[in-house]
C-alpha cells in the first residue's frame, strides 16, 4: 500500500510499504477514506520527539471496515468508523475510569499508545491506505453516511482536532458568560475557540497566533484574533477587555483586578514562537507565562499543547528535560486550577458525532486542504512553514494528486 513516511528530519516521502495485516482476533483492518495531518506531526517531521526515520507518520483516520477479527462483536464489514488517536483497549483501569488516553494495556509498562507516535506503543501510522485498529470493539466509533458525502471532512476531525479542542475547553472549564484566552491558532485552538462561543457559551474568546490566514478563521468562527507581531497578546487583550465594557461601570467593588480572562488555553505546547523576539525562536515557557498574567483571580487553565521530556534539539538544558519555567507564585496567589494533557476521547467523541450529525457543528470548516498522497510532501514543508495558508491538511488516499 502508499503510505506517508518520515525521511530523516524535514522531510516525507509516499513510499510503498507493507499494508498491515489481522494480528489478534479483536482486530479490525480499515480501508482508510480519510487521513489528517497535525500540528503533532510537525514535532514528528522536525525530529523533536525522537528518531521517527522510516516509519509512516499520522493518527487521524477515517474510513471502511475491510476486514473483522472472531473476536470483534459490535463492528462488521462495510461500516464507517473513525478511531482516536489514543488507542485503548477498553476493559483496563484507566479505560473503565474515562481516561482512555492513559490506557494501561496498548504500550505496557507506561500510559497511553497512539498510532505513528515515537514512544507510545510502536503502531503503524494512518497516513496510509489502511490501518489496523487494535481492541476495535473499544475504539471504533460508528459513523452514517457513505465516503465522499458532506461529512467527510467533518468526521475525519473526530479523531483527534475536534475531541482534543473540546478536552481543551472542558480543563479550562469554560462555561457560560466566560471569556476564554486561547494561545495557538492551529486545528486546535481554532475548535476550541469554536467549541467555547458556539457550545459553552463563552462571551468572548480571543485567539492569540501570528498567521494571517489562520486569524482570519478564528474570525470568521467569531473569536477576536489576537496577532502578537502586533505587540504584547498579554496588553492587547487586556485592551480589548476595557473597550468591552463600553465606558460601563464595574459591578462589584475591586473589578479592576478581573482585567483579564476566566479561562486560559495552551494549544501550542512546546515549539511556542516567542513574540518578544524580533527573529523566530522557541521559547517552552511564554505560553505558559502569558497565560500566568492575563488569567483573572479564581480563573482556569488548559493546557492540550504537546511538552516532551526527549527533545534532540531543546532551546535549553532545561527544555531538553521537558522542564518548563511556570509562574508558580502568580498562580498559587491567583487560585488558579490547572488541568493539562491528552484528550480522554471516548468521554467526547460521540456526542461530537452527534452534533455533527444533527447540523449543529461543522468543524470541518477549519480543513483548508483536501489534497492527494503525492501533494503531502510538499504539503507538510508548508504547513511547517506556516506558509500559503495550510490551516488543517486531510489527506486523501484515492485521489491522484
Ligand atoms: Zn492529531
Ligand atoms: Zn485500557
Amino acid at each position: 500500500m502508499r503510505a506517508i513516511v518520515l525521511n530523516g528530519s524535514r522531510e516525507v516521502v509516499v513510499k510503498t510499504v507493507d499494508a498491515p495485516t489481522m494480528e489478534a482476533p479483536t482486530d479490525v483492518l480499515l480501508r482508510l477514506t480519510s487521513t489528517a495531518i497535525c500540528g503533532t506531526d510537525l514535532h514528528i517531521y522536525e525530529g523533536r520527539m525522537g528518531n521517527f526515520s522510516g516509519n509512516v507518520i499520522g493518527h487521524e483516520p477515517l474510513g471502511i471496515v475491510e476486514e473483522v477479527g472472531s473476536a470483534v462483536v459490535n463492528v462488521k464489514v462495510g461500516d464507517r468508523v473513525t478511531v482516536p488517536t489514543h488507542i485503548c483497549c477498553g476493559f483496563c483501569l484507566n479505560c473503565v475510569r474515562g481516561f482512555t488516553d492513559a490506557c494501561l494495556t496498548v504500550n505496557p509498562g507506561t500510559t497511553g499508545g497512539a498510532y505513528g507516535y515515537p514512544g507510545m506503543g510502536g503502531y503503524m501510522g494512518s497516513q496510509a491506505e489502511y490501518a489496523r485498529i487494535p481492541f476495535a470493539d473499544a475504539n471504533c466509533l460508528k459513523l452514517p453516511g457513505e465516503p465522499g458525502d458532506e461529512w467527510e471532512n467533518d468526521f475525519v476531525l473526530l479523531a483527534d482536532c475536534f475531541p482534543t479542542a473540546w478536552h481543551a475547553t472542558e480543563l479550562a472549564g469554560v462555561s457560560p458568560g466566560d471569556s476564554v484566552a486561547i494561545f495557538g491558532a492551529g486545528g486546535i485552538g481554532l475548535l476550541a475557540a469554536y467549541s467555547a462561543l458556539r457550545f459553552r457559551g463563552a462571551t468572548v474568546v480571543y485567539v492569540v497566533d501570528y498567521v494571517p490566514e489562520r486569524l482570519q478563521k478564528a474570525g470568521e468562527i467569531g473569536a477576536v484574533p489576537i496577532d502578537f507581531t502586533k505587540g504584547d497578546p498579554v496588553e492587547q487583550i487586556k485592551a480589548e477587555q476595557s473597550k468591552r465594557r463600553k465606558g460601563a461601570k464595574s459591578t462589584y467593588r475591586g473589578e479592576e483586578a478581573m482585567s483579564g480572562v476566566d479561562c486560559g488555553i495552551d494549544a501550542i505546547g512546546f515549539q511556542a514562537h516567542d513574540w518578544t523576539k524580533k527573529n523566530i525562536i522557541e521559547n517552552p515557557n511564554i505560553v505558559i507565562s502569558a497565560l500566568g498574567k492575563i488569567i483573572n483571580p479564581t480563573g482556569r487553565l488548559g493546557i492540550v499543547g504537546v511538552f516532551v521530556n526527549n527533545d534532540p534539539a531543546p532551546v535549553s538544558d532545561l527544555a531538553g528535560k521537558g522542564e518548563v519555567v511556570v509562574p508558580w507564585a502568580d498562580l498559587f496567589k491567583k487560585d488558579i486550577v490547572i488541568k493539562m494533557g491528552r484528550d480522554h476521547d471516548l468521554r467526547y467523541n460521540r456526542h461530537l458525532r452527534d452534533l455533527i450529525i444533527a447540523g449543529q457543528a461543522k468543524p470541518g470548516m477549519i480543513v483548508s486542504h483536501r489534497i492527494g498522497f503525492d501533494a503531502a510532501p510538499a504539503a507538510f514543508r508548508k504547513f511547517d512553514e506556516r506558509k500559503d495558508g495550510y490551516i488543517k491538511i486531510v489527506l486523501d488516499p484515492q485521489a491522484k494528486a
